[in-house]
């Protein structure tokens, strides 16, 4: 058996997703920059496709939609530019949280060294930033305010209207990496006072590299890459037309299914949830009240999370611990460390993501399997008998 529940790494291609590129990879293949007819309908219908991602999102205007090459670089060009832009106010303040995934925590790492100064907000033990912690740590030189809507290892959802109001009372730019989240959460940039906002294609069933960043009119957006005047001169290079009609299709037919996919996928979690938090000294991390569908991340004692991966796989079962862009790195995941998770608790982590396309199948065989291996590496495990002897006190 097959079981992919690693949703939060990447989704597969729809058939949607597919027959909206199929065209722009065999026929209609002229570039969206030309006059004549045959490139001038690629422009059309990317101009058709900014229209699409606009109205999912709840912005006023098609033009306030940027196409990207993923996440990562919509997340980058974001914080640069509202770092450019309050520089030149001499505004050098950020404010973001402990969270954050890398393409935010490391651009704000250059852009210290850049001398601007950044405040990274704790994370309560239960995942969720808080709006006073915000506002707390507000200056008269903040430029920006950069939160994430859902968190990609835990699963939780932040006060993002909350923070954007607040951030519009006091005249900062407000920024969310919605990578998590569009296609799964109802979003309303315009309601949720949101300045800017990114999102990646793969993370809702279009393919890997193509991604967008909303950017309100008004609010400065520089540009990164120097060449042609290919998204109003804020994004050069060619168009991934392709990959943009996908993205487009994909992100509607998500927005469009959220009220019949996040009660089921919902309900196939909240399975997991009871069956493996019946296992002995096992924890589940972050908040549930406020999650996005899919997610749940929890902690076994007396174990290494990669080893449970390791059986997982043999069982045909695709699943991470922390997050796939971390791992390879013997550290534990930053994500659950700000959650004030202990090291030797957060080495025993396990994340699943499921997703629309799995099925209560899925979910028996899941429950069949990590209990039987969280069972067999304890066995093994030097640390678990340790604990199971009381020479360790149990953490959890
Ligand atoms: C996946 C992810 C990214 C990176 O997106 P890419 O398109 O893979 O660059 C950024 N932020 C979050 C929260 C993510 O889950």
């Amino acid at each position: 058996m097959f079981v992919y529940a690693d949703n939060a790494a990447t989704t597969c291609v729809s058939k949607t997703a597919l027959e909206a590129m199929l065209p722009w990879l065999t026929t209609e293949w002229g570039n969206p920059s030309t006059l004549y007819g045959f490139g001038r309908h690629a422009a059309e219908s990317l101009e058709e496709a900014r229209r699409t991602v606009a109205d999912c999102l709840g912005a006023a205007n098609p033009r306030e939609i940027y196409f990207t090459s993923c996440g990562s670089e919509s997340d980058n060009q974001a914080l640069n530019s509202c770092a450019r832009a309050g520089a030149r106010k001499g505004k050098k303040h950020l404010i973001s949280t402990a969270f954050e995934h890398h393409a935010i925590l490391h651009t704000l790492r250059k852009l210290e060294r850049e001398g601007f100064e950044v405040t990274l907000l704790g994370v309560h033990d239960d995942g969720v930033v808080r709006v006073e912690d915000v506002a707390e740590a507000i200056r008269e030189d903040t430029c920006c305010v950069s939160v994430m809507f859902a968190n990609n290892e835990v699963g939780t959802v932040q006060p993002v209207a909350e923070i954007g109001a607040l951030c519009r009372e006091k005249g900062v730019v407000f920024h969310t990496d919605a990578v998590q989240a569009a296609g799964h959460l109802p979003i309303d940039v315009q309601a949720m006072h949101i300045d800017m906002l990114s999102l990646s294609g793969h993370k809702f069933h279009a393919p890997k590299g193509v991604g967008a960043l909303y950017c309100r009119r008004n609010v400065p957006l520089y540009s990164f890459i120097e060449g042609g005047a290919q998204e109003r001169g804020k994004r050069a290079g060619t168009e991934n037309v392709a990959g943009i009609m996908a993205l487009a299709a994909a992100l509607k037919e998500s927005c469009d299914r959220i009220p019949q996919d996040a009660p089921r996928v919902t309900a196939m979690r909240d399975r997991l949830i009871e069956g493996l938090s019946q296992i002995p000294h096992s924890r589940i991390n972050g908040s549930l009240s406020h999650h996005v569908p899919g997610t749940v991340n929890l902690c076994f004692e007396g174990i290494e999370g990669e080893s449970l991966l390791l059986l997982l796989d043999k069982e045909g079962i695709c699943a991470s611990s922390g997050s796939a862009c971390a791992s390879g790195s013997l550290d534990p995941s930053h994500v659950l460390l700000s959650l004030g998770i202990p090291h030797e608790l957060a080495h025993g982590s396990l994340r699943l993501s499921i997703g629309e396309y799995n099925t209560d199948a899925d979910v028996d065989h899941i429950l069949e399997v990590v209990p039987r291996a969280v069972e067999s590496l304890r066995a093994q495990s030097p640390i678990w008998a340790e604990l199971e002897q009381g020479i360790k006190p149990h953490l959890c």
